[in-house]
């Protein structure tokens, strides 16, 4: 079967849900949804990045890609044939033709064998047995990473971090594989050195026409070697572009974050981004909607307010803590009177019953940093009529009224991947609001499904 593209290596809609299990007698408890849905195509000779922080499913999205554990989901294309299809023999050669590398180059370096002998390992797996050819193209490869033939002899002990990376390096390229696939390669390393094993890459890339997926958690590696970059969140592309773009027009709230937290001579394209507060959320029960938004600092808000980002971000906040019941009145009362001293010195061991109504309602705001009055009255009067709710004197159906009139479209589903122009792609409404003005169209190639 041809996937009808002359990509090298093609995925699509790749799914990886691991089961999450509970107690001594692991009962199923749902899903992991570590990857859920991303497609991408390498071509010979191109560099393809995927980026995104710590947990969001990037080493998932390789192992799985790779079928060094099976996807749940999906197809991968490799040279026009499905991987997930190959026979014992296919599945074989493929291992020679794709090579990983890690972020730990120990991982596969054995301490107690030479790393000439190590870096000749997947020679040997492939079943070369002439051992002089063997040593003949480590030795080659040794130097052409920097290092020298009587090296190969030493032990990884012997040898820094980036030293070892380039040892690697060369036992991956020993088979003269068309596919590398480096996960966070650089990560461990120096910053002096990531530049160096990064130049190198790029070097073999070119010279050997590989195809490279280079997964990191650092935009500034992703835009030192890739052609195109994915940004990846909790298990989802969210914008995939050429590097040059990505960086120059990014699209996604979530780049836009990434992107100004990055420490650049050049801040173009940083927008409107702000830092990216908090974690990734936990990827078995990811947020409904567009899985950004409940860190998104460009939620779309309601059309009828006329609200500042900054005070509907917050009452975004405000709500779903009061949704969840879990604002914590006592303590907000605790840190009132602490903080107001002269109306209620004294009050020992105080409690959300033991202040004024109109002081807790005062302190919620200032605890959720909302204004004092907020100037869109309609706004105004739904919050204040919420608070009255949660301190236990308005109507009980307040917070259900609150979360009516401040839903927004980003917590309704989730935004697919769609087409900006040709090549850049983003999974977010605010694009969709600007298409929907010019009249675009979903894309296909690269995508979530
Ligand atoms: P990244 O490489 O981007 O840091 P990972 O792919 O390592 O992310 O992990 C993605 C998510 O999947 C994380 O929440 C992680 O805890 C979870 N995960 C990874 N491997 C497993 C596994 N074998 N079983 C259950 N959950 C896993
Ligand atoms: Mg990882």
């Amino acid at each position: 079967m041809n996937d009808g593209t002359d990509a090298l290596f093609s995925v699509r809609g790749l799914t990886k849900h691991y089961p999450l299990t509970e107690g001594l007698l692991n009962e199923a408890a749902g899903q992991v949804r570590a990857v859920d849905g991303v497609g991408f195509e390498v071509r010979r000779g191109e560099t393809f990045g995927i980026v995104g922080e710590s947990g969001c499913g990037k080493s998932t999205a390789a192992t799985s890609m790779l079928r060094l554990e099976e996807p749940t989901d999906g197809a991968v294309f490799f040279d026009g044939a499905d991987l997930l299809e190959y026979d014992a023999e296919a599945l074989r050669r493929f291992r020679r033709d794709a090579q990983m590398i890690f972020q730990d180059p120990d991982s596969s370096l054995d301490p107690r064998m030479s790393v000439g002998k190590s870096a000749a390992e997947p020679l040997v797996v492939q079943g070369m047995d002439d051992r002089k050819r063997r040593r003949r193209i480590v030795a080659d490869l040794f130097e052409r990473v920097g290092l020298s033939a009587e090296d190969m002899d030493r032990y990884p002990h012997e040898f820094s971090g980036g030293q070892k990376q380039r040892i690697a390096l060369a036992r991956a390229l020993s088979v003269n594989p068309k596919l590398l696939v480096a996960d966070e390669p650089v990560s461990a390393l120096d910053v002096s050195i990531q530049s160096e094993i990064l130049r190198l890459l790029s070097e073999f890339q070119s010279d050997l026409e590989l195809a490279v997926v280079l997964i990191s958690h650092d935009l500034g590696v992703v835009r030192e070697v890739c052609d195109r970059v994915a940004v990846m969140y909790l298990g989802e592309f969210v914008e995939v572009a050429p590097t040059e773009t990505l960086f120059s027009d990014p699209r996604h709230p979530y780049t836009r974050t990434l992107l100004a937290s990055v420490p650049t001579p050049d801040p173009a394209g940083g927008g409107p981004g702000t830092e990216l507060r908090g974690d990734v959320p936990d990827p078995s029960a990811p947020p409904d909607g567009c899985r950004f938004h409940t860190r998104c600092p460009e939620v779309i808000p309601p059309e009828e307010f006329d609200l500042p980002q900054s005070t509907w971000r917050r009452l975004l906040e405000f709500r779903k803590q009061a949704e969840q019941d879990a604002i914590d009145l006592d303590g907000i009362a605790r840190v009132g009177v602490l903080e107001n001293e002269d109306d209620y010195g004294g009050l020992e061991e105080p409690t959300a019953d033991s202040v004024s109504v109109a002081d807790l309602k005062r302190w919620i705001r200032a605890e959720y940093d909302l204004p004092r009055t907020i100037e869109d009255e309609r706004a105004e009067s739904v919050l204040s009529d919420a608070l009255d709710a949660i301190v236990g004197e308005g109507p009980a159906d307040a917070i259900d009224r609150l979360s009516a009139a401040f839903e927004t479209v980003c917590e309704q589903s989730n935004p697919p991947l769609e087409r900006i122009e040709a090549n850049h792609r983003a999974a977010c409404y605010l694009e969709e609001e600007t298409r929907s003005e010019s009249g675009g169209s979903t894309g296909d190639g690269d995508s979530n499904s």
